[in-house]
């Protein structure tokens, strides 16, 4: 695969779209990233590093780091996991409280912030610092081991979740939260504040291209079953309220974050992704989003 024309064409189409949306500006530390940033790295499970645009500039994970915080979560709990976060689209925004109280404390899946939360109580439950357990193992998937969260920004969500404090405290009323609120939030902001660029990303979520093992270490992250499982997940929550749609025209297991980020895999192939600060309304990245979506047209390569 000629990824480096492919990655220039992209860089080329997407021009017009670069800092076309607005940037995320309810966490105020976000708010001040310059919308008209680019950057796509690919990783094929060679170790083959395919970069473009700003691929190497830091930028927050946010809502990524759900995916790894479930990847951890899973390894530990197996699928006792469902018994507390299901596995549906919501259908509403990915910090919607109305769905909680007609579901009775359950979120509808583990990438809305009301399951993501679940899955960091989970991780409470197992670490004395939940956060940086995480930023440890996904320091391990992406091969970096200097991996961090950036104090700045979480503490800058910290100061503005009382939404994601109310879900929290829901959920406790339903005895679906079984840490302290506040410990829960604390690591949450913590690690979605953790600080990747796209080549570091495009590494991490290489291990689910390769059948759920860490191509780097060999380690075996997830069986290949659970692997599957957490890719399908992508696919149909893994985007927003916007799921459907993205898979309509990308076709590829992905999760993105407010911070701009999207990461995406192509089975047996590599991990990808994509940066682009500027948000559509749905919360997904819009250059990002769209050069995905040429990604795949211009590869022929989707999992359709
Ligand atoms: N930390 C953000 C929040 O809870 C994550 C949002 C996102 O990236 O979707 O609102």
């Amino acid at each position: 695969m000629d990824y480096r024309g492919i990655l220039d064409t992209i860089h080329a189409e997407v021009a017009p779209h670069v800092g076309v949306g607005r940037v995320a500006s309810y966490i105020p530390e976000l708010a001040g990233v310059e919308p008209a940033q680019f950057g796509m790295a690919i990783v094929d499970l060679a170790g083959g590093v395919h970069t473009v645009g700003d691929a190497r500039v830091p930028f927050s994970i946010q809502s990524i780091s759900k995916l790894f915080g479930l990847t951890l979560a899973f390894q530990l709990a197996g699928d006792t996991l469902w018994e507390r976060v299901g596995r549906e689209p919501s259908g509403n925004p990915f910090n919607s409280l109305v769905q909680l109280e007609r579901e009775n404390g359950k979120p509808r899946n583990p990438f809305i912030n009301a399951g993501a939360l679940v899955v960091t109580d989970m991780l409470c439950s197992r670490y004395t610092h939940a956060e940086n357990a995480l930023v440890q193992f996904t320091g391990r998937l992406a091969a970096n081991p200097a991996l961090d969260y950036d104090a700045r920004v979480a503490a800058s969500e910290l100061r503005t979740s009382h939404r994601n404090a109310a879900m929290a405290h829901f959920m406790k009323s339903f005895g679906n939260l079984h840490n302290p609120v506040d410990a829960v939030i604390d690591a949450y902001c913590k690690h979605c504040a953790i600080r990747m660029n796209c080549i570091d990303l495009a590494r991490a979520v290489a291990f689910l291209a390769n059948g759920g093992t860490n191509p780097w270490t060999g380690e075996r992250v997830l069986d290949a079953s659970s692997a599957k499982r957490l890719s399908a997940l992508m696919l149909t929550c893994g985007t927003y309220d916007a799921a459907g749609d993205f898979a309509f025209r990308v076709g590829l297991p992905a999760k993105s974050g407010v911070g701009g980020g999207i990461v995406a895999l192509l089975p047996g192939e590599c991990g990808i992704c994509v940066w682009s600060p500027a948000l559509e309304d749905s919360g997904n990245s819009h250059a990002g989003s769209v050069a995905l979506e040429r990604f795949t047209d211009l590869t022929g390569r989707s999992i359709f």
